[in-house]
């Protein structure tokens, strides 16, 4: 298939959060099944430095730019996918966080930047860019992209399109005056179109007008049609139910792989179980902590905000340093929650080590080192921590929600007896509730070390790498293109015939109902 994915972040060319992880992993993955799979992204300046051989393939005159707009041509860095980036200094070539200025505040013109953006993704969908390459299916990623499906809804010979949500809360939303500035077509100010509550939201035209629509995890696909997780969007959501669909995330099992990482102490896997310890002892030498192989050693990376319940660990450490347990936290976010967390390292020179910023390497080397890993997210569409935590034997300790839910066993009677748990799942998102899920994993890892290898190996033995969710999202393209069963496809399909419900055809655990 021909397809074109379009995303504002992608690894390893510029990366804020899991929607960079999925750009550079999916497509890869398409690609492997020998799909002509081409990202698209804006022409930020860390794009372009790490983008080699470009060449110009069109100059638009879009809506919205005063100078022509270059799409350029490529690869991804590292691999044979299909790059396109979109030129327009004005607005895109700004150092530093694709959507946010240097105080943590927006972009003043982040409507005008992703509208255009999307208008530059319509042509190269319409096949007006690049006259040697059309798409059958363009595959949109959250609200940056969501003006595509809407934009595209009023052409009547056009590719399918595919809205994935990878996190409901970011929703791209402006006064109804940006409407105007947008110059947008009349027709899609409407409460089937763009409009909500009087506001401009990009992500509702990639909901209401795309022709079916993915979030990340089958569980979350469940919880965004609940007023407590649908920010309002619920209603939208539950009434495009039958074309909502949740498929997990994979994990880049190149970039993830303890027996291969160059990062980490000690490289190790299930054989070899026993260099994790050196993992261990090298992060709490890094940070300062007494070494030794007795405290349970958590970690915690991530964004330091208030989805990730940063505030719900932090409300628990001291009761939960009355215990033999250590904790390294890796993040970057809120001001007001990084200060209070170096207030604690300070509190707690020898339990707690704080590093605030981004750090690719720290980040595989808590993964190695740590015992367990903390995710305390009051939601969490999919989350990839967690599945690096399995894959480093390193034990979660989770939300149940979302991709959580989906990902960890809680430890119990019944899955410690048939070998079938990876972790600690708590259900309240209240600091009780968190404490009680790190004392239980304490105790477990007190009371037998054998048990807890049983409970580190049956984690590291699960798969979550790419391609059995590429083939997920494979089969979701296949079945709205309408295109048939072929030999080589994978055997959910058998079931796809024209004229069907499209989901229906799809594996009964990612559909919502
Ligand atoms: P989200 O997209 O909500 O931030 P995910 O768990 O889906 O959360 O993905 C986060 C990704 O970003 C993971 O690959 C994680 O390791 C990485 N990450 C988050 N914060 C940091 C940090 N401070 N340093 C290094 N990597 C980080």
């Amino acid at each position: 298939m021909d397809i074109l994915f379009c995303t504002s972040e992608a690894y390893p060319l510029i990366k804020t959060g899991g929607l960079a992880d999925v750009s550079g992993s999916l497509p890869k993955a398409l690609h492997a099944l020998g799909h002509d799979v081409r990202i698209v992204l804006p022409a930020y300046p860390e794009v372009l430095q790490h983008s080699a051989g470009l060449t110009t393939v069109a100059e638009l005159t879009l809506v919205g730019a005063t100078e022509p707009v270059e799409i350029l041509a490529g690869h991804l860095a590292g691999s044979e996918v299909g790059l396109y980036l979109v030129n327009s200094p004005a607005h895109f070539r700004r150092p530093g966080n694709p959507y946010l200025q240097d105080d943590g505040s927006d972009w003043p013109d982040n409507a005008e930047r992703f509208a255009l953006f999307a208008r530059a993704i319509v042509a190269l969908a319409l096949g007006q860019a690049d006259r040697d390459w059309k798409p059958e299916l363009v595959h949109c990623n959250d609200w940056q992209t969501g003006l595509v499906p809407a934009l595209l809804s009023l052409h009547r010979e056009r590719p399918a399109t595919l809205f994935s949500i990878h996190n409901l809360s970011y929703q791209g939303l402006f006064p109804a005056e940006t409407f105007r500035t947008l110059r947008l077509p009349e027709s899609l100010w409407s409460i089937d179109g763009v409009e909500f509550h009087g506001q401009l939201s990009f992500i509702k035209g990639g909901i209401a007008c795309a022709d079916h629509i993915s979030t990340v995890s089958p569980t979350y696909a469940k919880e965004i049609c609940t007023s407590a997780f649908g920010y309002g969007l619920e209603g939208l959501l539950q009434y495009r139910s039958n074309d909502l669909i949740g498929i997990l995330n994979g994990m880049d099992s190149d970039t993830w792989n303890p027996a291969t990482d160059l990062f980490i102490e000690r490289t190790y896997n299930v054989h070899h179980l026993q260099h994790k310890l050196a993992n261990k002892l090298a992060l709490q030498r890094d940070h300062g902590l007494p070494r030794g192989a007795q405290p349970l050693l958590l970690g915690y990376i991530g964004r330091l905000v208030e989805q990730k319940g940063v505030d719900l660990m932090l409300a628990i450490l001291d009761a939960l340093f009355r215990h033999p347990v250590q904790l390294v936290v890796l993040g970057s976010g809120e001001q007001a929650l990084e200060q209070q967390l170096e207030a604690a390292a300070q509190r707690y020179p020898h339990q707690l080590a704080v590093h605030t910023g981004y750090d690719e390497r720290l980040a595989h080397r808590i993964e190695a080192g740590a015992d367990a890993l903390l995710m305390p997210s009051r939601y969490e569409p999919c989350g990839l921590n967690q599945m690096y935590s399995l894959a480093y034997g390193t034990v979660p300790i989770v939300h149940r929600t979302g991709g959580l839910a989906d990902t960890v066993v809680d430890l119990n009677e019944r899955s410690a007896r048939d070998y079938s748990a990876t972790g600690f799942c708590f259900d309240d998102t209240t600091p009780e509730a968190v404490l009680e899920a790190c004392e239980r994993a304490l105790s477990y890892f007190q009371a037998s070390r054998i048990d807890w290898w049983k409970l580190v190996i049956t984690g590291m033995k699960k798969d979550f790498s790419w391609p059995a969710s590429a083939a997920r999202y494979l089969d979701l393209y296949r079945a709205m293109c309408g295109i048939e069963n072929d030999v080589e496809a994978p055997p959910q399909l058998d079931s796809i015939a024209h004229g069907t419900a499209l989901l229906d055809t799809l594996t009964p655990e990612s559909r919502i109902h």
